[in-house]
């Protein structure tokens, strides 16, 4: 397994921006078997396929199941912003965990710091192997908080918040952004890439990041943190 060890401060259109491109290479293989293999590697379209129609279904389910339009919308928008709270939490503390037993290191390693090493383009955005139990988790948790038929729209508005985050992040590596929401977004993954991997936990919103002090303070030198 290849390990690239990345510690320079990231500065916008040096030559760590410009290597910062993801690869279209298949660089790294997890796993002998071929089939296991396959489940680490996401065509990016699949999330949306996946996780869009059952996401506008629970909203839809909400509103058939007597829920206003109203407070519908209501819970879909609230579900939305609290996936921003439950990107920030899952990416600082459970991606970003560091297993002290080997075997569990090894486990846990292609969840996210096999992204940190390298960027390849089908393991930008997350394969089922690992959304589901994650969703399957976040689900059960909000039922027991919610209840149905509160939980539908809630939860469709919090998987379009997950759906939201997974291409936003996949743009940030992808595409060279011409607006300035578009540079901030890049700016900031690829200072948590390539600065380092204790700021920025939030990707589709720098919240958070300002709430629990993880954020780049305006005319930091990156190199200093
Ligand atoms: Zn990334
Ligand atoms: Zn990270």
């Amino acid at each position: 397994m290849r390990a690239l060890k990345v510690d320079y401060a990231f500065r916008r259109g040096s030559a760590v921006a410009k290597k910062a491109r993801v690869t279209r290479e298949r660089e790294v293989r997890l796993y002998e078997n071929n089939f296991l293999e396959a489940l680490t590697r996401v065509h990016p379209a699949v999330p949306l396929c996946v996780w869009g129609p059952i996401s506008i279904g629970l909203i839809y389910l909400g509103y058939h199941l007597d829920i206003s339009p109203i407070w519908t919308a209501s819970l879909a928008v609230i579900g939305a912003f609290v996936w921003t709270f439950a990107e920030y939490c899952l990416h600082r503390w459970i991606f970003h965990f560091e297993p002290k037993n080997d075997k569990v290191r090894d486990f846990y390693y292609p969840m996210h710091q096999l992204h940190h090493d390298v960027q390849e383009w089908d393991r930008l955005v997350a394969p089922p192997m690992m959304a589901v139990p994650f969703i399957l988790v976040l689900v059960t948790i909000f039922y027991l908080l919610l209840g149905t038929p509160t939980l539908f729209p809630f939860f469709g508005g919090f998987l379009i918040g997950y759906l939201f985050y997974d291409y936003i992040h996949f743009y940030t590596h992808f595409i060279t952004p011409k607006s300035r929401i578009g540079k901030g977004l890049r700016t900031r993954h690829l200072q948590h890439h390539f600065a380092g991997d204790d700021i920025w936990y939030g990707v589709s919103s720098p919240l958070w990041d300002y709430i629990f002090r993880t954020h780049v303070p305006k005319g930091a030198k990156l190199n200093e943190l």
